[in-house]
């Protein structure tokens, strides 16, 4: 360890989970340090890690201790990232901690036990002479540096004495992990005239932030590569957003193929290593491209010249645990820094995002026809008068086999969205809804109630339709690896392929899975995500199921989540010729449902921004959800009940009891406000509030949820 000269103070954030919120402590630090470095430091009987938030060069404490140790050479967070940090914390209240350790890779995190980056013993010559010839001559036939494994190797008695004698030395070098993808470059497309205007208007523009309405296969992410090269030949980098894991490797072969540069990868199935190495490629400056889900929005980037997020609409942008950030606000907060431009992308932008377009905050660019062929034909299968077998209609049945026989590949969603235990009725298809909240109760089995999962009001189980009168409820449930055992006994020629939670959990397996279905596949059944951002030009019907639980309205977001995933859906299907949907469903003539049949945007956004202003939900009011925990139902309720007290004249829904987590009971309060900052304020007086307590009760703040559902 090298000595400073002078003595300097540094305030540190300090990884202690009793320590809730924002607070720094001071220690006296020898050692070169700079901020966004991470420190060894006493802390009452312990030795803790904390990031380095400041340093100063003198300090009125009476006393203070020591740092033991500086860990990194290198800041791990530059003062860009230190200052979002900051912000984030503000912004999302929470703590400073909980947002630095967010923003780095697990092998950066303070803790010691994810501190696992490898590293490996080079060996170099010092430049003194060896003392024999034949030490000479080992040297001259190897090349340094090299690794000591390989050295080692041919003698390990040579390579002992050579270190001894100092005529080599160690060095530690980390350990650089390949991601395994190269692609052949493709040509590129000459582009449709649609293409080319939205390009023209992007680069053209004054404006920083676009929305890029573009329908499904309207070759959105042309224009994101288009737009990429420009800023790369700039020398400047660029970030493409991809919301989830099962859409990288498309995005990865897409980017690769079309530049030969090193891309840097970022998403939650990378080990700690791998992640490490990503991180710091970007760091380093040795790529100028990254690809990566959420978590990528925080690499350290020097020059950022455009940031491209795809599928902007979609919930995994928003991290569920703390500091439940919106990868969207972390985008324009870094476009603001480095003065780059943003495009959001999607066929069904958030309600969010085109309101913000619609009111000239976003500048909107639509693409409206397929690239290479027409939107598909959507029709509608009324399960009322239908034979169904394992949950398939006839008809759904006969197109799949016409489809099998022309060498077709066929798409099934099974869609368990919103697939909570309501009670509907089978002949007027309606929903018991609340009279507060106009929200669907859910059906309690264990005590036979209906719940508003919302406001929490309780109603007893009724057994007659209050819209029909008639006594035909039901509760329908199917899982894709049931549906799956069905399809094999129907169609046992064809290869199936199944989807979900389940077959995705291995490394690569999404990758494996899709690249099995293109290449030797007929059917591919599964979850939301079958829905998502796939290209595959043999696919032309997809048959989507349970269409109407997307419609259920569980929650104030669940048919703007429904929406995007019937549309979504239906893009899947015949991206080069024509193509086929068919939706199963009971209601046919379901507004939203009709939405979706004609393709039409708009008129779904006017009728959910409605029922948004008159429930005054977002983007109408702002939201904040505080879930509160612990064992005995009878405490937490009570705190819950305080702190809605302490919330005085707000509009806060609640105490609301949900699903219990960890063998605890949960109980929820909602708050609406129309004032952004005013919601933030009171909930940071209300999170300080809470800490002074000192209650066991834990106290979960989720700013600005998407979802209300538990
Ligand atoms: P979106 O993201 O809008 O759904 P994609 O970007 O996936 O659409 O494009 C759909 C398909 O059309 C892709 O296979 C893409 O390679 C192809 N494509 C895009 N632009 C062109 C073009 N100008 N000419 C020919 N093919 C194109
Ligand atoms: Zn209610």
């Amino acid at each position: 360890m090298w000595y400073n000269d002078s003595m300097v103070y540094v305030d540190v954030y300090i990884e202690y989970n009793a320590l809730q919120l924002n607070q720094t402590f001071t220690y006296r630090c020898q050692y070169p340090v700079s901020c966004g470095c991470r420190v060894k430091v006493p802390f009452s009987s312990r030795t803790l890690i904390g990031y380095v938030q400041s340093i100063h060069s003198s300090c009125d404490l009476e006393s203070v201790k020591d740092v033991l140790e500086v860990l990194d050479t290198k800041p791990i967070l530059n003062k860009e990232l230190m200052n979002l940090a900051d912000w984030m914390s503000t912004y999302y209240v929470s703590s400073k901690m909980s947002c630095l350790k967010t923003m780095v890779p697990p092998a950066l995190k303070p803790s010691h036990k994810y501190a696992k980056i490898v590293t490996l013993d080079w060996l170099e010559t010092t430049g003194l002479a060896p003392k024999t010839k034949r030490q000479e001559a080992f040297l001259a036939a190897n090349t340094f540096p090299i690794l000591a494994s390989e050295l080692r190797k041919q003698s390990v008695s040579m390579t002992r004495s050579l270190l001894e004698q100092k005529v080599l030395k160690i060095v530690k070098k980390e350990k650089d992990v390949a991601m395994p993808f190269s692609y052949a470059s493709k040509t590129m497309p000459t582009l449709t005239q649609e293409q080319a205007q939205a390009i023209q208007t992007i680069q053209s523009s004054q404006d920083s932030i676009f929305l890029l309405h573009g329908v499904t296969g309207s070759g959105k992410t042309e224009v994101f590569l288009r737009l990429a090269q420009d800023v790369l030949q700039q020398g400047k980098q660029v970030l493409f957003l991809v919301p989830e894991i099962g859409l990288t490797p498309m995005m990865i072969e897409r980017v690769t193929s079309r530049f030969q540069e090193r891309i840097a990868i970022y998403h939650s199935q990378l080990n700690a290593q791998e992640k490490y190495n990503q991180y710091c490629l970007v760091r380093d400056h040795k790529v100028n491209i990254v690809v990566g889900t959420r978590s990528s929005v925080f690499m350290p980037f020097s020059d950022l010249g455009l940031i491209l997020m795809d599928e902007e609409h979609d919930t995994s942008y928003k991290q569920d645990n703390k500091p439940q950030y919106h990868t969207r606000d972390i985008v324009l907060k870094r476009s603001q820094t480095h003065h780059c431009k943003v495009i959001f992308a999607s066929a069904t932008p958030s309600l969010d995002s085109y309101a913000h377009a619609i009111k000239k905050k976003y500048h909107l660019v639509e693409l409206k026809q397929r690239v290479a062929t027409s939107m598909p034909q959507i029709s509608l299968i009324d399960m009322k008068s239908e034979q169904t077998n394992f949950g398939l209609s006839q008809s759904l049945i006969s197109a799949m086999q016409a489809c099998f026989t022309r060498k077709e590949q066929v798409i099934l969603l099974l869609n368990r969205r919103g697939y909570l235990p309501v009670m509907r009725c089978m002949d007027c298809n309606a929903t018991l809804t609340c009279p507060d909240c106009g929200l669907a109760l859910a059906y309690h089995k264990k005590d036979h109630q209906l719940v508003c999962h919302c406001c929490g009001r309780v109603f007893p189980y009724q057994e007659e339709c209050p819209n029909c009168h008639g006594h035909n409820f039901y509760q329908s449930s199917m899982g894709t690896e049931k549906l799956e055992e069905g399809l094999k006994s129907l169609f046992p020629q064809q290869k199936i392929i199944r989807m979900d939670a389940d077959t995705t959990r291995k490394k690569n397996a999404h990758q494996k899975l899709l690249k099995e279905f293109e290449e030797s596949g007929d059917l591919l059944l599964g979850t939301q995500m079958v829905a998502k951002g796939l290209d595959f030009s043999r696919v032309n019907l997809v048959g989507i199921l349970n269409a109407d639980a997307a419609f259920t309205r569980m929650d104030f977001s669940s048919n703007e989540i429904g929406y995007d995933l019937l549309e979504q859906a239906s893009g899947r299907s015949g991206r080069f010729q024509s193509g086929q949907v068919l939706i199963q469903t009971f209601d046919p003539d379901q507004f939203l449902l009709q939405c979706v049949v004609h393709h039409s945007y708009s008129q779904f956004f006017r009728r959910e921004m409605q029922f948004r202003h008159l429930g005054f939900y977002p983007p109408y009011a702002y939201l904040c959800t505080i879930i509160y925990m612990n064992k005995d139902l009878q405490t937490v309720m009570q705190v819950a009940q305080e702190a809605k007290e302490f919330l005085g004249d707000m509009k806060v829904l609640g105490p609301v009891l949900i699903s219990m987590r960890q063998a605890k009971q949960r109980v929820r309060l909602v708050v609406k406000s129309k004032s952004k900052a005013e919601l933030n304020q009171r909930i940071w007086a209300l999170a300080k509030h809470h800490q002074a307590l000192h209650t066991k009760v834990y106290q979960d703040i989720n700013m600005y949820p998407m979802t209300l559902e538990d």
